[in-house]
């Protein structure tokens, strides 16, 4: 057999799409537009502009941000090395200084990513080992001296550790801070939707790659009308969607005065039960107790009944703020449940937390999150500054108005156009063209058909009207338009068959 006959005969490999991710495909698509053009709405009448921060970051922003114990930063981000092309390989002693010079050079060009090495630190290090080789420090240290620079050189060729977002609060943060946005009158109001990425164990609902629409206010003031606008606001969003079965649920999980107490007799009341409860809930004893209070295990819920509330040792501000944040939702109508086992899963959450779920979700039914975390920026190096802000499952959120029948979408064309003849065609185009301008969708076919071809085709598509254009419409400037749904035909002049459309077009929207 020959080489090309072989090739021939070997099967290329199928892709498929990855564990845990998905095509969202057309006519689903719309509905995604749909949800997505209300939020820009919305969110705008709220006062909000769009952030679209970048899908990766250094991992440090998300372990220092959301947390390093929680299972989203020790499992499930999607980490890797991004490599410094430009640094050549290690340095040998006798060529550093050539190397240094290059270091110096990448960090100038910003090509060196690297922020928690930084230059100050390489010099420095230079230094010691240059005083070394020139013999003015000792040779027992140097061994150790050169092998911590080679180390840093070393991380540097490596480059930085950066992950895919597994949520965008600590995204906007950063980008608050690098930005100076503490200048901008405030609060600064930010929204923005877009992928993010964890690596969890997929199931309706979960995905590894999922999609979030969310907001953020950061500024100056802790206000409880804040919290409660921001709720206020995501619930005018599902309302204007028809979201059925909405349910919010809303809690205060204290502050730093009030919340470590908490904790502490919220683990030594654990530990008298320890044994009672599921390995999963053992380790957060230790590494994160208030999670256990989300545990949805069936054998853990008659514990967990009995265990200490935090709405009974919140300290006086604390308790205050979240009276007013209820007296607020209740001003502006939201109904809200409290329930205080909402604790969520992100270390930076303070104060007010809420949740909100919706119908035809099964056990992930949640399709938004939210919270305070006043604190945030500055435990990311940014000035004092109070937050609070939102995400929602744009999946789930899509898989509940499907459910309920909301997800509906126009689709198919609102004019097939059906022409035989040259001169039929330029006019087609024409036609084509200019009901396009008009805002409605056309197509048109590229190759000549039979009209009776034609009409079967406009009809697989939906196309409302087969416009007709033969030999005769042309020449008598009459054009025939059929309405598929009955069959109907009418005859038009140009300037009147678009003027007919656009009535339709009104009446049916
Ligand atoms: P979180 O950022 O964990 O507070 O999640 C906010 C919202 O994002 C949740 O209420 C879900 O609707 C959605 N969400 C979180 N993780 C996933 C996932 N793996 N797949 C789909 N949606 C998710």
């Amino acid at each position: 057999m020959s080489e090309g006959a072989a090739k021939k005969e070997e099967k290329p490999r199928k892709f498929q799409a990855i564990r845990g991710t998905r095509d969202l495909l057309p006519p689903e698509t719309a509905l995604w537009n749909r949800v997505e053009q209300a939020a820009h709405e919305v969110f705008a009448t709220f006062g909000f502009g769009e952030i679209r921060p970048p899908i990766f970051e250094a991992t440090e922003l998300f372990a220092r941000s959301v947390g390093s114990e929680t299972d989203i930063v020790s499992k499930e981000m999607y980490t890797f090395v991004d490599r410094s092309e430009k640094l050549e390989p290690q340095p040998v002693i006798g060529s550093m200084d050539v190397f240094l010079q290059r270091v110096k050079q990448l960090y100038k060009s910003g090509e060196i990513p690297h922020d928690e090495i930084g230059l100050e630190l390489v010099e420095k290090q230079w230094q010691k080992v240059d005083d070394l080789l020139k013999g003015a420090s000792s040779i027992e240290s140097g061994a150790i001296e050169i092998y911590e620079l080679i180390m840093l050189f070393e991380a540097l060729r490596l480059g930085g550790d950066v992950s895919l977002r597994p949520e965008a609060t600590a995204s906007v943060c950063r980008a608050y801070i690098e930005h100076g946005m503490q200048s901008l009158p405030a609060p600064v109001k930010l929204y923005y939707m877009g992928p993010m990425f964890r690596r969890e164990r997929p199931q309706k609902g979960r995905y590894r790659q999922f999609y979030q629409i969310g907001a953020e206010v950061l500024g100056g003031s802790d206000a409880p009308a804040i919290d409660a606008e921001v709720i206020e606001m995501v619930m005018m969003f599902f309302d204007r969607l028809e979201l059925q079965g909405v349910q919010l649920d809303i809690n205060s999980i204290g502050d730093r005065n009030c919340r470590p107490k908490y904790i502490e007799l919220l683990r030594a009341e654990l530990l008298k039960v320890k044994d009672k409860l599921g390995p999963d809930s053992q380790r957060r004893i230790e590494t994160n107790p208030l999670r256990v209070l989300d545990s949805k295990l069936e054998s853990e819920q008659g514990i967990i009944a009995k265990l200490p509330r935090i709405a009974d040792h919140l300290c006086e501000e604390c308790a205050a703020h979240y009276a007013a944040v209820r007296h607020q939702l209740e001003m502006r109508g939201v109904i809200y449940r409290e329930n205080w086992r909402l604790v969520r899963g992100l270390d930076y959450y303070m104060r007010t937390t809420f949740e909100i779920t919706a119908q035809g979700l099964g056990s992930q039914n949640a399709v938004c999150g939210g919270g305070r975390y006043d604190g945030l920026v500055e435990l990311l190096g940014g000035p004092p500054t109070k937050g609070i802000g939102f995400a929602i499952g744009e999946d789930r959120l899509i898989l509940s108005l499907q459910e309920s029948g909301k997800g509906a979408v126009a689709i198919g064309r609102d004019v097939y156009i059906a022409w035989m003849g040259e001169r039929a065609h330029a006019t087609a185009i024409r036609a084509a063209k200019d009901l396009r301008k008009a805002g409605f969708s056309v197509e048109l076919p590229p190759v000549e058909q039979k009209f009776g071809k034609a009409l079967g085709q406009a009809d697989k598509l939906g196309a409302k009207y087969a416009l007709i254009l033969g030999d005769n419409e042309v020449s008598e400037g009459l054009w025939t338009l059929k309405t598929l749904a009955d069959g109907s035909q009418t005859k038009f002049t140009e300037p009147d068959l678009l003027e007919y459309l656009r009535k339709q077009k009104a009446l049916s929207s």
